[in-house]
């Protein structure tokens, strides 16, 4: 039978992103308070270029929190011919402005910009994304400055939802470098999060259905709606969806004629699963929330003079 989140029969427990988050939030909010005495208001940043509409209501929706926990944010909107000149002025302008702690040049750009060269210009101190190579490179070092958004979101997730992956077998799907690479690094190291045993899938993996039955934790940042099914699952498994895809649905409310999915199959693995994140309100929630979190640490290391 097909169920939905709000059922008590449900096999699994639903692992609430938003609650979680908005309690994260309030966390952050108290040590802004805390930080404001000592004279510091932490400061985020964001350069948009163009008018990419899902980049505007991200940007919207990242200066909307930054408002819920205090903190001072400004949005440098360009326009989509801008040159990359003009853009690396931008980012120098903000790499030296001291009211801002932290920024971001909101992805994708304009075809005729050359991204890399963008992100290796913004100062690694304020880097809150962790785009930059060298924050990358700490990541990897296991001396990590600022933990990438999603990744991070997912672990802290993880913890708060009781589902400590020390020592658990991790099998994450997708190997991108700003959610499957970087999630494999938090969740392999020592320490908080991490100790967990990491098998990393991508699209030349055979037998991908074979890991998947391992996993103890299934993180599933694929792209590809609704691909994991429950058959696939071991019983009892916990399930991470990444995945944020619109398929088209001629009864969505309103204007809209699609609906949003994860990359799992909600309905099937639900009934499998002994925990899972629902699209939406599952990790989409958690990955401002820790842009948060690194603009606040930006904003301390300012405070304490770190290198
Ligand atoms: P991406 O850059 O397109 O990477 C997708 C990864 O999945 C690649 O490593 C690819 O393998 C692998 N893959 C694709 N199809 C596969 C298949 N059939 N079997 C096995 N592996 C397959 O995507 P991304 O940026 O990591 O994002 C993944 C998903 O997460 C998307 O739905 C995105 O919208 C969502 N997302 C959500 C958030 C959030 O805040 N919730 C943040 C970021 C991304 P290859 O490397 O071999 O091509």
């Amino acid at each position: 039978m097909v169920k939905d989140a709000g059922q008590e029969t449900m096999a699994a427990k639903i692992i609430d992103g938003k609650a979680i988050a908005e309690q994260i939030k309030q966390e952050i909010a108290a040590q802004t308070n805390e930080l404001r005495q000592k004279g510091i208001v932490p400061g985020l940043g964001f350069i948009l270029v163009g008018e990419n509409p899902a980049s505007r209501s991200y940007v919207k929706s990242k200066g909307k929190a930054c408002e819920q926990v205090g903190f001072y944010s400004m949005t440098k909107e360009l326009p989509e011919q801008t040159s990359q000149q003009d853009l690396l002025a931008w980012v120098d302008r903000f790499n030296r402005d001291p009211a801002i702690h932290g920024f971001l040049v909101q992805l994708p750009l304009p075809a005729h910009l050359d991204e890399t060269a963008i992100i290796e210009a913004i100062d690694p101190g304020k880097d809150v994304d962790c785009f930059h190579p060298y924050n990358v490179g700490r990541l990897a070092a296991g001396r990590e400055v600022f933990a990438p958004c999603t990744p991070a979101g997912v672990v802290e997730l993880l913890l708060r939802s009781g589902c400590d992956p020390a020592g658990q077998h991790v099998v994450v799907l997708g190997r991108s470098a700003i959610v499957g690479r970087p999630l494999a690094t938090l969740l392999s190291r020592k320490g908080r999060g991490g100790n967990a045993t990491v098998t990393l899938c991508h699209s030349r993996t055979a037998d991908l259905t074979r890991f998947i039955r391992q996993a103890d934790i299934l993180i599933a940042a694929l792209g590809r709606a609704e691909f994991v099914r429950g058959d696939m699952l071991k019983s009892g498994a916990v399930v991470i969806d990444v995945g944020i895809n619109r398929v088209e649905d001629r009864t969505a409310a309103g204007e809209k004629k699609y609906r949003l999915v994860g990359d799992v199959h909600f309905a099937s693995a639900v009934e499998v699963a002994s925990a899972i994140t629902p699209v939406p309100g599952g990790v989409g929630p958690m990955t401002i929330t820790m842009l948060l979190k690194n603009t606040l640490r930006a904003a301390r290391r300012r405070l304490e003079g770190e290198k």
